[in-house]
């Protein structure tokens, strides 16, 4: 369980470096078209997620043929931090799928305004809020 904890808060700092260094770095081209206003059903930039499901599911299966070894909490860990990601930044902020839901913890409104900061922001070299389930408390929407 442990494992699992800190694989999740070690993926938010990973993604945040990733997006920074990576991603809008030489990646450029595979997150660009998730900066265009018009949101296509299917983005470049799903590759990310795809990538760490594939990843994820490589560390699970190589840890159930381990027997329920680290491995195995391992892809527990980048699976739920997948899921987090995918409800807060593809549902919640850029309502890919309808739901109804409007955001009424601090800490959400926080994380959703932070990423809309990051989209209006939207340059390679000049961009910002790369962490998804971590806000800054600048970010923070008064009630
Ligand atoms: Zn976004
Ligand atoms: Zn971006």
């Amino acid at each position: 369980m442990i494992t699992v904890i800190v694989v999740f808060l070690f993926m938010e700092l990973f993604v945040c470096f990733l997006y920074k260094f990576v991603i809008h770095g030489f990646l450029w081209v595979l997150h660009e078209d998730h900066h265009r206003p018009k949101e296509h059903r299917l983005q470049k930039n799903d590759i990310f997620s795809l990538f760490f499901s594939v990843l994820a599911f490589i560390f699970i299966l190589y840890g159930i043929l381990s027997g329920f070894n680290i491995y195995f909490w391992i892809g527990i860990g980048i699976i739920a931090y997948g899921i987090g990601y995918f409800m807060v930044h593809d549902i919640f902020f850029h309502r890919r799928i309808k739901i109804k839901y409007i955001p009424k913890s601090a800490y959400m409104k926080g994380i959703l305004n932070a990423h809309g900061h990051h989209h209006m922001k939207a340059t390679k070299e000049r961009a910002i809020n790369f962490g998804f389930l971590y806000a800054n408390k600048k970010y923070n929407v008064p009630d």
